[in-house]
């Protein structure tokens, strides 16, 4: 396995290189490092480039005689996205078809996607199996369900072989503490109650407690990052051994609520913070669970980090030792 990982710079990615090469895999890092940190690529050969660089990528394909792709480059802060659309469809829908007709043009005709629990929006039941209606309530969401349907459409005509991956909500960080989440701005839960924890924000604010939930907080289905990289492993290998194109949830199958998070973070740490309630954050839909069935029973995928208390240790971890991230 030659695989090329665009976006390998970042959170999930990095951990992903890890694991694959862990596994013994070739892996060529590919980021333009406009969001992702050189420093989170420990493992594997990095080219710095473009998913728009047409000559470039095609260049590393050839030079490493790449045999498949884990496409992670895009932009994903649900808030942004509602701001600058025109940012979230040129580098998520231009930019991914581009680096399709490369990899076309050179018979590279495998790809695990990253997507989102996004695509749903609202959902009409809890837990989310992958066949509910997909109506994406923010625009990221809908440049994430554009390129599955054109991937679908890609797999049926000219061959390509897909895995798209609908990730609930990623969290953790690699036991080792040396790679982890380093986002610029911040705007995910756990992070932010952890820099709270390191006293470099003030307080943390929780959007809305006004919810159709038990505490009237959003409820989210936290998933470790290193669950995250091992079901990219499986996809691959699902390809490797000639499987169809799917999709699958990843998702742990538990809901927390944001008191819920806030409560285990203080537990951990042995650190009270100060909380704030604010209004709702546009576009958040009240509770978000995955079924994960369907890549347990078709791939044999199991999350290893079950219990929330342990994997926000892991962020803790990654967190207290580089308070400022790779800086
Ligand atoms: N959230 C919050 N305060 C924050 C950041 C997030 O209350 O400072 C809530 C957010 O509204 C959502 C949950 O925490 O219900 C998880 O948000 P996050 O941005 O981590 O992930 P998302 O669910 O948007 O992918």
């Amino acid at each position: 396995m030659n695989v090329l990982v665009t976006g390998g710079a970042g959170y999930i990615g990095s951990h992903t290189v890890r694991l694959l090469q862990s596994m013994g895999k070739n892996v060529v890092v590919y980021d333009n490092l406009s969001t992702g940190h050189r420093d989170a690529v420990k493992q594997g050969t990095f080219v710095k480039g473009d998913i728009f660089d047409s000559e470039l990528l095609e260049d590393t394909i050839k030079r490493y005689s790449i045999d498949s792709v884990v496409h992670f480059a895009a932009f994903s802060l649900v808030g942004e996205s509602m701001e600058k659309p025109e940012k979230y469809y040129k580098n998520n829908v231009m930019g991914t078809l581009n680096l399709l007709d490369v990899m076309i043009k050179n018979d590279v005709k495998k790809m695990v996607f990253s997507s989102t629990a996004a695509v749903y929006g609202e959902p009409e039941r809890i837990p989310i199996t992958e066949d509910i209606s997909k109506n994406p309530t923010n625009i990221y969401g809908k440049t994430k369900l554009i390129m599955e349907n054109a991937m679908e459409d890609y797999s049926k005509i000219l061959g390509l072989k897909y895995i798209a991956l609908r990730y609930f909500n990623a969290c953790g960080a690699d036991e080792g503490g040396d790679i982890g989440e380093d986002h610029n701005p911040e705007s995910h839960l756990i992070p932010l109650v952890l820099k709270t924890c390191l006293g470099i924000r003030d307080s943390i604010k929780i959007f809305g407690e006004d919810y159709p939930t038990e505490d009237g907080t959003c409820v989210r289905d936290y998933i470790h990052v290193n669950d995250l990289a091992q079901a990219h492993y499986l996809a691959l290998k699902a390809l490797y051994e000639g499987k169809d194109s799917n999709v699958y949830n990843l998702g742990n199958g538990n809901g927390f609520s944001v008191k819920e998070i806030i409560n285990s973070a203080e537990k951990v740490t042995g650190i009270t913070i100060k909380k704030e309630v604010t209004g709702r954050r546009a576009g958040d839909p009240a509770v978000l669970i995955a079924s994960s069935e369907k890549i347990a029973k078709e791939l044999g995928w199991k999350p290893e980090y079950t219990n929330i208390e342990d994997i926000i240790a892991t962020a803790w971890k990654w967190h207290k030792n580089h308070p400022e991230g790779y800086k």
